[in-house]
């Protein structure tokens, strides 16, 4: 974490850790073209992987910016963005995951604040993390949509526990969050009282976009190059059945490209990201799942046990880890329903 801080607040410090954002702020007051052109650049060098930043800059903190007070904008916004801090979504509970309007935490007026008690689940970096995107209950669970409240929450407030959850990976990348008695100021309250499902809204919209993001696209993991090479290394390149593989999950890539490119244009355009991200992700869980059987195939047992060979066991994180992809930012079937209902017109 330390080499991947130490990039993002070198590149924050040089002006360009937040090129699009307001002045105001800490961000360079740029365009969206300034934006690309940097990122140019930057994808011909090496640097340290910055996925522990992505919920905090790709959901957090648009999140944020459209629907905090100043006071929390002032405090949090730089911080995040260059990287001093992490930041989580505390959305889903123990009784409420695709069904996030069911959740149960409690939010409740308290003198120039709010009182709140519940369980989160499942929050990904909340152990690494100092603030939290919250969502609560503020009125009639019987309203559902219509009676939530965010907030930003600071993770070291008084009765907040978080406690790591071991995953079949090996590793601890998500937790439980204990919300006991916490107090937290009205002003970390993120846009209207009761109005929450709008700000839980514009968030998933963003953790889609970010989600279905470039790896989607064919660079990174999915590279196919890369993946070339490996089927050339361990001499499976003349297979013809990986052949056939490799070239569906190249054209698969191509077209989540250039679905990508498709939504980009419309952000460009001013409008938000709607229900088409959900074809980003959806793409980016089919083809990581492709990928894992490439690779699986293509090392026999060097995916089960490390023998020490460089780029071999490493796999075994991702042939592990994908199928949680399929369930996080929302589950294939709700992605499904949502093109169905919201893109295709089908009825619910
Ligand atoms: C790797 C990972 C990271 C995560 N990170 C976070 C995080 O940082 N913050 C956070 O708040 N949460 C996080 N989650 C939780 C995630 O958002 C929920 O697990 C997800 O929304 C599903 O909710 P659930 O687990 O309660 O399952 P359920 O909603 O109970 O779903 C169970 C099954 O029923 C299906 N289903 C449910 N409703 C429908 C429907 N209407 N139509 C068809 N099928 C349906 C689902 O597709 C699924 O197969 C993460 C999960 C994973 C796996």
């Amino acid at each position: 974490m330390s080499a991947a801080r130490s990039w993002r607040q070198q590149r924050f410090d040089a002006g360009f850790g937040w090129i699009t954002g307001p002045t105001q702020y800490g961000g360079a007051g740029l365009s969206s073209a300034h934006e690309r052109a940097y990122q140019r650049l930057e994808r011909n060098y090496t640097f340290p992987a910055q996925r522990i930043y992505d919920i905090g800059i790709g959901m957090v903190a648009p999140t944020l910016l459209a629907y905090g007070s100043d006071t929390a904008k002032s405090r949090y916004l730089t911080a995040l963005h260059r990287g001093d801090i992490v930041a989580c979504q505390l959305f889903s509970e123990p009784g409420a995951g695709s069904d996030l309007a069911g959740i149960a935490t409690r939010a409740v007026r308290e003198g120039d604040g709010w009182r709140i008690n519940g369980q989160k689940i499942w929050s990904s970096g909340a152990h690494l993390s100092a603030l939290g995107l919250l969502v609560c209950r503020t009125g009639d669970p019987d309203k559902r949509h219509a009676n939530l409240t965010a907030f930003a929450l600071p993770i070291d407030s008084e009765g907040v526990a978080v406690r790591p959850i071991r995953q079949m990976t090996g590793g601890s990348s998500f937790n439980e969050v204990f919300l006991t008695d916490v107090w937290i100021p009205d002003e970390l309250r993120l846009g209207e009282v009761d109005r929450g499902w709008e700000v839980v809204i514009a968030t998933l919209m963003n953790e889609r976009a970010a989600v279905g993001g470039p790896a989607a696209g064919g660079s990174g993991i999915l590279s196919t190059e890369r993946l070339a090479s490996l089927l050339r290394r361990f001499g499976r390149a003349d297979d013809p059945v990986m052949r056939q593989e490799f070239m569906r999950l190249h054209s698969e890539l191509a077209v989540a490209k250039w679905t990508r490119l498709r939504s980009q244009a419309r952000l460009r355009a001013g409008q938000r990201p709607g229900p088409e991200m959900s074809i980003g992700k959806l793409a980016l869980t089919n083809n990581l799942a492709s990928l894992s059987r490439l690779v699986s195939h293509a090392l026999g047992p060097r995916i089960v046990a490390d023998t020490g060979e460089p780029a071999t066991y490493m796999w075994s994180e991702l042939v592990l880890g994908q199928p949680g992809l399929r369930i996080g930012g929302g589950t294939d079937e709700v992605q499904r329903n949502i093109l169905a209902e919201r893109v295709l017109g089908l009825p619910r």
